[in-house]
């Protein structure tokens, strides 16, 4: 067996041993006869497997109790509508946009109210993100929405942003778990799982429970919130093998030292590939230096066909996934918490034998 270096922004890299459990538990889970696949999520064998998961989840992210956890479905593409649709209580809200997801939630926003864009980077193809003041937002906004981590452009918040007493709602898809975040400064926060957490099916959103039970008549039961946390996310079948596959991811995280430790592995990750691509004389890191991503670190050649050889040899060399997303080109390396320090390693390397070949 030989295992490739996967630098995709999504679906993306598992922990090796939460795989090997997986494998190993695939035909008899804990001695059920039966695969997590295969099982009523209304049985007391997945009833304890969501309840753990929760568990370890409220554990590793220090989730307060006055918080829900909720796990659902559709992406966190499906969230662009929720938010809008159970936190637009007087019908306005406020965006920050910082990149496509964000443009796409700001778009989605304005099909049930009155969203207006409070900032944007598309200016300079969102290199940076649009620092924000409290008195941007409108005084009866219902919310701030922001992407806290932008995927494609490689920039992230460098702290959480002030909207003073307004909630603020952040889509965090490609770096929650990445490093400790304070929740209680969010009201709602929400993320696709496939990026840093589970095979893609699962979407978890983590909302205040004074924001509950505010949703427009019309919200369907499987995009309210209140509904959802009412039925402690079975109000359907869940994502159930998703759910139970991060659930070891959590379990993982924690035994790995939590978010602090991962932050640390992320920062020094990150810092191996930025280092060296602010020495090198062929490439080029896209996106200004003080909102740099851990997660998502975009660099260019300047030169499209020299992008497009640098991903093919990568990609025979076992770096797979480099190429950058269609609306910038160049290359994305994504390096989530499963991306071991060897993989960085290995791509920097690369790099450097491809420099030297190319100079
Ligand atoms: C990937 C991603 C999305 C879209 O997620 P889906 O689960 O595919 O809908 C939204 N926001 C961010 C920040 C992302 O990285």
């Amino acid at each position: 067996m030989s295992r490739i270096y996967n630098f995709s922004a999504g679906p993306s890299m598992l922990p090796v041993e939460v795989l090997e459990q997986c494998a190993a538990e695939m035909l008899d889970y804990n001695g059920s006869g039966m695969s997590v696949m295969e099982m009523s999520h209304r049985s007391p064998v997945y009833d304890a497997i969501i309840k753990e998961t929760e568990a370890d989840f409220r554990k590793l992210m220090n989730i307060p109790d006055n918080y829900k956890v909720l796990f659902l479905q559709g992406g966190a593409s499906t969230q662009f509508a929720a938010v809008p649709l159970n936190l637009m209580k007087t019908g306005k809200a406020d965006y920050v946009v910082s990149g496509q997801f964000s443009k796409k939630a700001y778009k989605e926003a304005q099909k049930y109210g009155d969203a207006k864009c409070i900032a944007s980077s598309e200016d300079r193809t969102y290199a940076y993100i649009p620092e924000i003041t409290p008195d941007m937002v409108r005084e009866d906004a219902d919310y701030v929405h922001v992407c806290y981590n932008n995927t494609i452009f490689g920039t992230k918040y460098p702290e959480v942003p002030n909207v003073g007493d307004k909630v603020l709602v952040a889509d965090m898809s490609s770096c929650i778990t990445s490093e400790p975040v304070d929740v209680t400064k969010f009201g709602c926060i929400y993320a696709g799982a496939q990026k840093n957490m589970a095979p893609a099916g699962l979407t978890v959103v983590i909302i205040r429970e004074d924001l509950l039970g505010a949703e427009k008549e019309f919200t369907p039961v499987m995009l309210s919130y209140k509904e959802m946390a009412e039925a402690d996310s079975m109000y359907n079948t869940p994502p159930c093998y998703a759910i139970y596959v991060a659930g070891l991811v959590y379990k993982w995280a924690l035994k790995n030292g939590g978010l602090e430790a991962m932050k640390k592995r992320n920062e020094e990750k990150a810092a191996l590939l930025y280092d060296y691509i602010d020495s090198s004389k062929l490439f080029k890191a896209t996106a200004d230096k003080k909102y740099r991503s851990m997660m998502n670190v975009c660099f260019v050649t300047g030169d499209a066909d020299l992008d497009k050889k640098f991903c093919k040899e990568a990609e025979a060399a076992g770096l797979s996934n480099l190429k950058g997303h269609r609306s910038v080109g160049g290359m994305r390396a994504s390096i989530y918490n499963a991306m071991p320090k060897e993989g960085v390693e290995k791509l920097v390397e690369f790099m450097k034998a491809f420099e030297a070949a190319n100079a």
